[in-house]
């Protein structure tokens, strides 16, 4: 028997960003015959679908749920709040920021881009500066991602609420948690954001299908005052509706709302609180495996500073090509999927190889970690890629202490 095929017995891990691992149970949820969509079980099911959000969100404001990836929430959040030759500032930290911008171009917005980099967090003082030049208040919206997966950096969102309200700035704050939501600690309302949007395939552990855009009053009141907005986009109808299919504007999500109901359910049973504990003491388990690797001086994490770290999500780095051979090794010979480097490199750019991702979002536990962790080992092993000894079983010191 060939070494590779050892990958095809056993459960495959894919331990990329998102999709994240979907629990059994949220799968056998979904599996199911059509269910009616004009009453019943389903219908009644809706309803107690909000407020759990809410919960996840820590949110007393409004939901509006759509058919769509995290593409849509973010298209869905501008198309009620932002028209065409509006102006949008955009710190990025990464691929997303720099996305979300290009969807609001897209929308025909003006956008203002501070572009922090690849490997730091947006730094206030420097959107301060910005909103202080505005005096003009064009600034409609300040859109900024909260983990921005690309690089894993995670950004202080309460810290642009402050700098807002210290400039008396009227522009919403939009956060796109598509990443952090259900993994890294994030309260709406309590840091004062107006927008939020996220996804159902990342922390809320559903497959990719649903979006979710929460908004407050203030963020309601701009809805109401701009001079159109999409019927399909509209937030009013789906954040307030008199029947069951305004929710969607046509048929439901139906076994996407079977599988999240279960998927809410786990993460109220767990609590929030102790939702975000778990992913801090598992993020902070890899970090250290990582810190030990580093010491050979191949490997490195792309987030100095722990404080700025996603506990979602860690881009990594090796010597091109070895991040794309180690992520073919461990793939090949464990069945264990890692993710790829993404807008770290431009397209065809040798150095594109040098870059992968592990998502630790989700439905993960100690041992898929310490799984996750011991093949990395081997395939930095099997490379003969210079790393420090004991990563392993720094890993599992932390995950002993909890
Ligand atoms: C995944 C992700 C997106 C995009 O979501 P899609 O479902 O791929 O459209 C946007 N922003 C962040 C921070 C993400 O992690």
């Amino acid at each position: 028997m060939s070494q590779s095929s050892i990958a095809r017995h056993g459960r495959d891990y894919l331990a990329i960003p998102g999709p994240s691992v979907m629990p059994d149970a949220v799968l056998r949820a979904m599996h199911r015959a059509a269910p009616n969509i004009y009453e019943g079980a389903l219908v009644e099911m809706a309803a107690g679908i909000v407020p759990d959000l809410r919960a996840v969100a820590r949110t007393d404001g409004h939901v509006a749920m759509y058919i769509g990836n995290g593409h849509a929430a973010w298209e869905a959040a501008l198309a009620n709040t932002v028209a065409p030759g509006d102006l949008v500032l955009v710190p990025a930290t990464g691929r997303f920021g720099h996305g979300w911008a290009e969807m609001a171009e897209g929308l025909g917005a003006d956008t203002q881009v501070i572009d922090f980099g690849k490997s730091a967090p947006v730094d206030p003082a420097r959107v301060a500066d910005a909103l202080r030049a505005d005096t003009g208040h064009r600034i409609k919206a300040v859109l900024a991602v909260h983990v921005d997966t690309s690089t894993s950096i995670r950004n202080d969102i309460k810290a642009l609420r402050d700098v807002l309200d210290e400039a008396d700035h009227p522009a919403l704050l939009m956060a796109d948690c598509i990443a952090s939501l259900g993994c890294d600690r994030f309260e709406m309302d309590g840091w004062g954001v107006d927008v939020m949007v996220t996804g159902s395939q990342k922390g809320l552990m559903v497959p990719p299908g649903m979006a979710f855009v929460f908004f407050n009053d203030k963020a309601a009141r701009v809805r109401a005052a701009m001079p159109r907005v999409s019927r399909y986009w509209d937030w009013t109808p789906r954040a307030n509706p008199q029947e069951f299919y305004q929710y969607w504007n046509g048929t439901a999500p139906t076994h996407h709302l079977y599988g999240l109901r279960v998927a809410l359910d786990m993460i109220h049973a767990e609590g929030i609180e102790a939702v975000w504990q778990r992913h801090d003491v598992l993020a902070r388990a890899i970090w250290a495996a990582c810190d030990r690797w580093a010491e050979g001086g191949a490997l490195a994490m792309n987030v100095a500073d722990p404080a700025c770290r996603s506990t979602a999500v860690t881009a990594l780095r090796l010597p091109s090509p070895q991040g794309t051979a180690l992520r073919r090794w461990v793939e090949t010979h464990l069945g264990l999927t890692l993710g790829i480097g993404l807008g770290m490199a431009e397209p065809g750019d040798p150095a594109a190889g040098a870059f992968f991702r592990l998502g630790h979002m989700g439905h993960v536990n100690g041992q898929m970690v310490l799984g996750l962790l011991g093949g990395i080992e081997a395939g930095l092993t099997a490379l003969e890629v210079p790393k420090g000894a004991g990563a392993v079983e720094a890993a599992a010191a932390v995950i002993a202490a909890g």
